[in-house]
């Protein structure tokens, strides 16, 4: 079987190697090197450059597991396009602080597409909705989810009572900032119908059933402008995955970490592993069997660790049944697809990122909103720092050449 690789760690793309070395042999004789000038760059740093009207972006900001690691956070990919909208496919354990690294208006990522409930795939959701609220988002967080086979196996259920959950920290925000964005919209759907889920603005996405763990597990679709993105969520290969992926410009299907490995490294026991690794999951082997089938532009596998010695034997299994182009994804891995090319880098992020800017200007507080503390509690008050306090507040006044009453006078 014909094999491909690049220069690239875990990088597996189109170009034949001898093509590679005819442009690296030609760079290397033509190119010329300033000390002053810059050289183009081949990372992605966001917000410096413009989404071209028929393109579309995808970054990686989970591809892990459910087990947190600072290398990888659980599933997530945004999705941009070239009309201005954006698209949040997973929330997975840890991927909202990837998300903030690509310093984006937080009323811009208020639209979540969650394939199924399992912790590495919206066990971030409460960190958008609360993070995202606290960031400067002033508009509802709008959640897309499967129903379950029962009404508390589904989406609606969940995100009630995430809400729920955040009671008291919602409470205590009441009057003291601009909390309009601590709301959710949520579009709970049939997991079982192949369906369209959301259309607008040119934008069509699709739902279809995936079979993972229990009933309730979906993958999906999102079609613009003469592109197609699919996205499995998590699943054992399926029949409408097979069918509602055909014609992908960028396939993304879970491939999950090999079987031996879930026994070494993973410690889970022989028969686990297998249970898990080859019946809940798709197995690297299996995920090549996917993409041989459905022929996407671009293939990507994510949802495995992804190392120095797990990369190699992965991209072997894979190789075993597809030899397509492939990207073996991991955190803030960067694709701009239009109809012509599809291009492969890293974002280069700010890891200090404060708010982005606002899209909708803040609303100052009402404090007759505020819950406020119990007698004793306010008795408590350490009343002296009042005198260092208060200065903080004139000072404001002065800058701002307004007025603002000290809480309690
Ligand atoms: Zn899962
Ligand atoms: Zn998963």
């Amino acid at each position: 079987m014909k094999r491909r690789r690049s220069f690239l760690g875990g990088l597996a793309v189109g170009a034949a190697l001898t093509t590679c070395l005819t442009v690296l042999v030609a760079a290397s004789s033509t190119e010329k090197v300033s000390p002053v000038d810059p050289r183009p760059r081949d990372v992605y740093v966001p917000n410096s450059e413009r989404l071209a009207p028929d393109e579309m972006r995808v970054i990686a900001c989970g591809t892990g597991m459910p087990n947190p690691r600072m290398a990888q956070a659980a599933a997530c990919f945004l999705v941009e396009l070239g009309n201005g909208d954006k698209f949040i496919f997973d929330i997975g354990s840890g991927s909202v602080e990837r998300l903030a690294a690509l310093d984006i208006p937080w009323d811009w990522l208020d639209k979540v597409f969650i394939g199924h409930l399992h912790v590495d795939h919206f066990g971030d959701l409460g960190g958008l909705f609360v993070g995202g609220g606290v960031g400067g988002r002033h508009v509802p967080l709008k959640v897309w989810g499967p129903s379950g086979a029962t009404p508390e196996l589904g989406t609606a259920y969940a995100v009630e009572h995430m809400e729920k959950m955040y009671t008291w920290d919602i409470a205590g925000r009441l009057g003291q900032t601009d909390i309009r964005g601590f709301t959710t919209e949520v579009h709970e759907f049939d997991y079982k119908k192949p369906q369209i889920i959301y259309e607008e603005n040119g934008v069509k996405i699709r739902s279809w059933p995936a079979i993972h763990a229990i009933d309730g597990a979906v993958s999906f679709s999102l079609e613009w402008s003469g592109l197609k993105f699919v996205f499995s969520s998590d699943t054992f290969p399926n029949k409408w995955f097979n069918e509602y992926g055909q014609g992908a410009d960028i396939a993304i299907h879970e491939c999950f970490i090999a079987v031996p490995d879930l026994v070494t490294k993973w410690r889970l026991t022989p028969e686990a592993a297998l249970q898990v690794g080859t019946q809940i999951h798709t197995a690297p082997e299996a995920f090549g069997k996917v993409m041989s089938t459905i022929k996407p532009r671009h293939a990507i596998a994510y949802h495995f660790f992804k190392d120095h010695d797990t990369t190699g034997p992965i991209l072997e299994r894979i190789r075993k049944t597809y030899d397509g182009p492939l990207s073996l994804a991991e955190d803030h891995m960067v694709w701009n697809v239009t109809k012509d090319k599809i291009t492969e880098r890293v974002a280069l992020v700010n890891e200090h990122t404060w708010n982005p800017p606002l899209v909708s200007p803040a609303i100052p507080p009402d404090p007759n909103d505020r819950v406020g503390y119990s007698p004793e509690i306010w008795a408590g008050r350490f009343d002296d720092v009042d005198e260092v306090i208060r200065p903080i507040y004139e000072e404001a006044g002065k800058a701002l050449g307004r007025e603002f009453k000290y809480p309690g006078d």
